[in-house]
């Protein structure tokens, strides 16, 4: 008898010799600068909760008051009977805070942008789309069915190119870019990006996912930043970074949000975000309102670590892009720019990025190590956090100092 599974055991014995096997590590602590990770205590550099309010008591507070008060399920779809009051403020405080008419939660941010990428396009359509982006949208246009192109990572030449090349034979155009790119810390061209959307008549969608909370004057992200509030866009983030819950959600025009309830499959039939999701990120975003100094904290912190990293890591001009295919220049630890919480440093190879991940987790520092088939060169990737004390912030210079020699 031949069984249809015998190729698993193979499959995954190459991707153990590609050093690109991963496994989950446990942390058994509430999450924040210092968490227990398999029981061990480390300097925490790689959540995603850059104001450090997925451990907040309020956070915490406001979900049990939630699940009390509501359950600790939506029981069913939003349509059906899975609303509750308690979103659609969650809904009616997004909007305000982002400045657009409306907006819509999804039960996660991978769900918010599969539903609106495939609701707003489908096979009479073009996308354009940055190398870079996360996975979310490169399913998202794949589950569309439009005719896709993946542009140069931040590359408006290639995307007025592909624009002047293409526009006209579509019905509809949607753009779709993050703004901080998740794995690499960099920031998208917003203004010009929107520009060449308007002079072709084209839609925009914005991936906010690690900007909401960090960038602008309020936090609400890089079109609050660039100065592009009140702009034709379809917004979209998470609630689960630096809002410390777990959803999505898309922030625009009441017409585009009246239509997402009707046409997003994956809003329209999955089950509504829980009470206890739902008012933590309530809860989060009101903070964020209150406690402007975290976000100040946060980006005092940033600007401290990449000038204690700089003298270690120089920039090296040779290196244009972050995620340059060619063989990399010595040195081969790298540096990224990075006007965000996300630092990365380019090593040379996935073992050896893997090693070094490990020495430090060692020595009580953790990172996340990226690598391929995430992207395509490997990195440690070192996010900050608003909580980070000084001490934690050198005690990582240090650590990383030693990687730089041996
Ligand atoms: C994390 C992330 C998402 C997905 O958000 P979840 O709420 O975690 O599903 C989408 N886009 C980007 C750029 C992200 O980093």
């Amino acid at each position: 008898m031949s069984d249809p599974y015998s190729w698993l055991e193979p499959a995954l014995a190459t991707i153990h010799r590609a050093s690109w096997y991963r496994s989950v590590n446990a942390i058994t602590s509430r999450p924040g600068p210092i968490v227990l990770l398999n029981g061990q205590p480390v300097l925490n550099f790689a959540s995603n909760d850059y104001l450090g309010l997925a451990g907040d008591d309020r956070l915490i507070q406001a979900a049990i008051a939630a699940t009390q008060e509501y359950g600790t399920g939506s029981t069913g779809s939003r349509l059906i009977s899975g609303h509750r009051e308690l979103h659609r403020e969650l809904e009616r405080a997004i909007a305000s805070w982002k400045q657009t008419e409306d907006a819509i939660v999804f039960s996660s941010g991978y769900l918010a942008n599969l539903g609106t990428i495939s609701a707003l396009v489908g096979k009479r359509d073009l996308i354009l789309a940055d190398q870079y982006n996360h996975s979310s949208l490169k399913n998202g246009a794949i589950l569309s069915g439009a005719t896709l192109f993946n542009y140069a990572h931040c590359n408006l030449e290639q995307v007025r190119q592909l624009l002047s090349q293409y526009r006209s034979q579509y019905r509809r155009c949607l753009i779709l870019t993050d703004s901080i790119f998740s794995m690499d810390g960099d920031l998208c061209p917003l203004p010009e990006l929107l520009d060449l959307a308007v002079e072709f008549n084209s839609m925009l969608l914005v991936d906010e996912a690690h900007a909401t909370g960090v960038l602008g004057a309020t936090g609400s992200g890089s079109v609050e930043h660039f100065g592009c509030t009140g702009r034709p866009l379809v917004q979209m983030g998470t609630l689960s970074k630096a809002l410390g819950s777990l959803g999505g959600y898309v922030a625009g025009s009441a017409a585009l949000i009246d239509f997402l309830r009707n046409r997003a499959a994956s809003w329209i039939y999955t089950t509504g975000l829980s009470p206890a999701d739902t008012a933590a990120a309530l809860e989060a975003i009101r903070i964020i309102h209150q406690e402007p100094q975290r976000r100040t904290q946060l980006w005092q912190n940033v600007h401290h670590l990449i000038s204690r990293l700089t003298p270690h890591f120089p920039a090296d001009g040779n290196v244009p892009t972050s995620r340059s295919p060619l063989p990399l220049p010595s040195p081969t630890r790298t540096l990224l720019p990075s006007p965000s919480p996300i630092l990365c440093l380019q090593v040379d190879a996935p073992g050896t990025v893997l090693a070094i991940g490990q020495a430090l987790q060692k020595a009580g520092i953790f990172v996340s190590v990226v690598r391929p088939p995430t992207v395509p060169t490997s990195r440690l990737r070192i996010t900050v956090m608003a909580t980070h004390e000084l001490s934690h912030l050198e005690q990582l210079a240090e650590g990383l100092s030693q990687i730089s020699i041996d």
